[in-house]
């Protein structure tokens, strides 16, 4: 089965984990585009964060995810954890 992902171009803003600059989004669901309360993770961190009114990052508690949500972090954080340079 072929994924579909979605890649959205967005204001600069700073991961509030690790201060990467994130200017994309890459959905992991389907055609989702970023928007205020959207949950993301950082591509360098893998620190979780979500997207405020003003769509700057804030830290969020990944465990106020529902389950299906949570998992689908989980597996993001071990996919970018594991192709960090060591
Ligand atoms: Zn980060």
């Amino acid at each position: 089965m072929r994924k579909i992902v979605k890649t959205s171009v967005h204001r600069k803003t700073g991961c509030p984990h690790c201060g990467y600059k994130v200017d994309h989004a890459t959905s992991l669901q389907g055609k989702h585009t970023p928007a205020p309360g959207s949950v993301t993770v950082c591509i360098k961190c893998a620190g979780v964060s979500q997207y405020t009114e003003t769509m700057d990052l804030a830290s969020f508690d990944p465990a106020l995810l529902d389950p299906e949500a949570a998992d689908l972090v989980a597996k993001a954080r071990k996919l970018i954890l594991s192709r960090r340079p060591s």
